[in-house]
């Protein structure tokens, strides 16, 4: 199989397998406990949550490990709230993960003021809106680095100034950001995750800027500075760590190869696709492509041994057309002949141009049967 589903998640990296089998095997204690094996446990999460501190590599925060960057959202967004005495609209973009938009949602139902800005055919929001949302009521503001259907790159370091000159916080999601491009200075909150920078499943973490952590959602053994409870996974914290120190020594040569993968898929293309959202404010492992005409499902289902997607993994599972592509301005026909290809670290430069002209020669068959 030819794996192009990077923003979906990350092939686990074989020193991550490597790190964390010790702490899957053997070593069970519980890192909260007093025991000389509990504070072994304990040590190797500090060791982990300095790796990840390090990748995000911005001064003045620290991060308490979640068990998703999902859960890393909701309680950025509910507990900001909570905290910000009054202050309980929020300002979004409509493009946002729905770990971002249900939250808020839900922050909707118990009384909170949502503005949620459209973005421009490129898929960037306008920051004179965002100006405009921007007054006293607002408590927080939440804006992805990295989109992960289209891959644009939002303006979040003046989005946070922006922010922060009406004395709200700023909330970015970084799940697709980490490792990939800098994480701006600004922020007072960044969710992170580790499956999409090659670690394992269900573990996320929030990084707080001192003095920004919000109310803890969930409560219980006090963990993590009382900010979330509940017994942290020695393995899945030692293997966050181990991936998070590799996208830090690795982040030149992941980018460089990425570059080369994107230029070889762009001169494998045909002539008739289109890539949506804008092509420079862009990460280059993400591939979001429409060709007029096209099922995207039928040809996902034609070419079984490529793994790639519709927009995403949610949008995919539902059968809705992709909010972030209706966003852009797309009609749902559009929006149903678009696929997204994901590539990274571990794709060869010949299977991405075996992939990509597969692909280019399956969706050329589908319209000589149409016509
Ligand atoms: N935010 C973005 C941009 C994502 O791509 C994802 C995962 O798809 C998430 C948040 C949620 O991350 P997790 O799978 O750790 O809950």
């Amino acid at each position: 199989m030819i794996y192009l589903d990077y923003q979906a998640t990350t092939p686990v990296a074989p020193e991550v397998v490597q790190a964390t089998r010790p702490w899957a095997e053997n070593h069970f204690a519980n890192p909260h406990s007093p025991s000389r094996w509990g504070r072994e446990a304990a040590a190797a999460i500090e060791v982990a949550r300095d790796r990840v501190e390090n990748a995000i590599c911005l001064p003045g925060g620290s991060v308490a490990f979640t068990g998703s960057a999902t859960e890393a959202i909701n309680w950025a967004l509910k507990g900001t709230i909570e905290r910000a005495k009054g202050r309980n609209r929020i300002v979004t973009i409509a493009t946002e993960h729905a770990a971002v938009l249900d939250s808020c949602e839900w922050l909707e139902a118990q009384g909170c003021d949502i503005i949620r800005l459209p973005v421009a055919p490129d898929g960037l929001v306008d920051l004179g809106d965002v100006k405009a949302a921007l007054d006293e009521r607002v408590g927080i503001v939440a804006a992805m680095l990295v989109n992960n259907e289209i891959g644009v790159i939002q303006p979040v370091a003046e989005i946070a100034e922006a922010a922060h000159e009406v004395g709200a916080f700023m909330l970015c999601d970084a799940v697709q950001g980490l490792g990939r491009v800098t994480i701006p200075l600004g922020p007072d909150l960044i969710a992170v995750s580790a499956h999409k920078i090659h670690g394992p499943k269900a573990i996320g973490a929030l990084w707080m800027r001192q003095g920004a952590e919000p109310a803890p959602l969930i409560h219980g053994g006090g963990q993590e500075q009382g900010l979330r409870s509940g017994t942290l996974s020695p393995a899945l914290c030692v293997g966050f760590g181990m991936a998070a120190k590799l996208a830090a020594e690795r982040g030149r040569q992941d980018h460089d190869h990425i570059e080369l993968l994107w230029q070889a898929a762009m001169a494998a293309l045909g002539p008739d696709w289109i890539v949506n959202g804008s092509s420079d404010q862009r990460y280059h492992g993400n591939f979001n492509l429409r060709r007029e005409g096209l099922d995207a499902a039928r040809l996902i289902s034609d070419l079984r041994d490529i793994a790639f997607s519709l927009g995403s993994a949610c949008a995919s599972g539902s059968g809705r057309p992709s909010h972030v592509l209706r966003a852009l301005g797309l009609s749902d026909t559009q929006a149903r002949s678009s696929i997204r290809l994901g590539f990274g670290r571990y794709t060869t430069e010949d299977e991405l141009v075996d992939a990509v002209t597969r692909i280019d020669a399956a969706a050329r068959a589908q319209q000589d049967i149409a016509a």
